[in-house]
């Protein structure tokens, strides 16, 4: 048997919470790319009109440390800020582009909803088949997405019917709960599995995530390391770090 699968056994597990971006569909990278895009030209043009050299948007660092896995907001208001650069918040019914931290927001989004239409959503194989292996154990399972997106990617990707409850970001928007890494999203999930804490574990692919299971008192809490981050996972406080679930049941 598997580590992973051992451990839950030993932890007495009854739940599973997964994060949607990066641990089920492999949509990370196209809210990177989406993002990269939309910051990119946005340093290029601010740049020219002040005189000045911004450093554009990288993945491996930028956005992993400032945008992943956060509400949208939040990664305009926190990368722009790494630029020294500060915004008004405007309104999330501003235009899309318009230079406000939700304008630049919404642009993310209409770049990110181009991608998904053009790339569709890939899931992750071992992630499902794993999963469905635990459904038929009598796991619960629940998925949570600080994305807005969350329910068309779910759909997307034809796997909505896998996880019995959902906690996105609009309704995370709708109840005040906080981002990550604020444990809100991941209690808010166990609450509706009607598990505690200590009987669910957490899967995160980015180190915010991990540190919003580890702040939640989450029976276990598993990195997933989709993007050769290991170091960073654990040392957000992750139990235990794997590359991929395992086969064997
Ligand atoms: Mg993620």
């Amino acid at each position: 048997m598997s580590t992973l699968n051992q451990t839950l056994k030993d932890r007495n597990i009854k739940a599973l919470i997964l994060d949607l971006d990066g641990v089920v569909t492999q949509t990370a990278r196209v809210h990177a790319q989406a993002w990269k895009r939309m910051f990119d030209a946005y340093l290029k043009k601010r740049g020219e009109e002040e005189g000045k050299d911004y450093a554009p948007l990288e993945i491996e660092t930028d956005y992993r440390e400032h945008i992943d896995g956060i509400p949208r907001y939040d990664g305009v208001r926190n990368f722009l800020q790494s630029r020294g650069i500060t915004l008004p918040e405007g309104d999330p019914t501003d235009d899309i582009g318009e230079e406000t931290v939700a304008g630049l927001g919404n642009l993310k989004n209409m770049y990110f909803q181009e991608l998904l239409k053009q790339d569709g959503v890939d899931e992750y194989k071992d992630t499902i088949a794993w999963l469905q292996q635990q459904r038929s154990k009598g796991m619960r399972t629940a998925v949570i997405s600080a994305s807005k997106n969350c329910v068309d990617v779910l759909h997307a990707a034809g796997i909505a019917k896998l996880f019995e409850e959902h906690v996105d970001g609009l309704q995370s928007a709708e109840m005040g709960l906080k981002g990550k890494p604020a444990p809100d999203i991941f209690l808010e999930a166990a609450r509706r599995l009607g598990v505690s804490p200590q009987e669910a574990a957490i899967f995160e692919d980015a180190r915010k995530g991990v540190q919003a299971g580890k702040a939640g008192g989450f029976g276990l809490v598993v990195g997933i390391d989709r993007t050769r981050d290991a170091e960073g996972l654990k040392a957000s406080g992750a139990d235990m770090v794997i590359q991929e679930f395992p086969s064997e049941v």
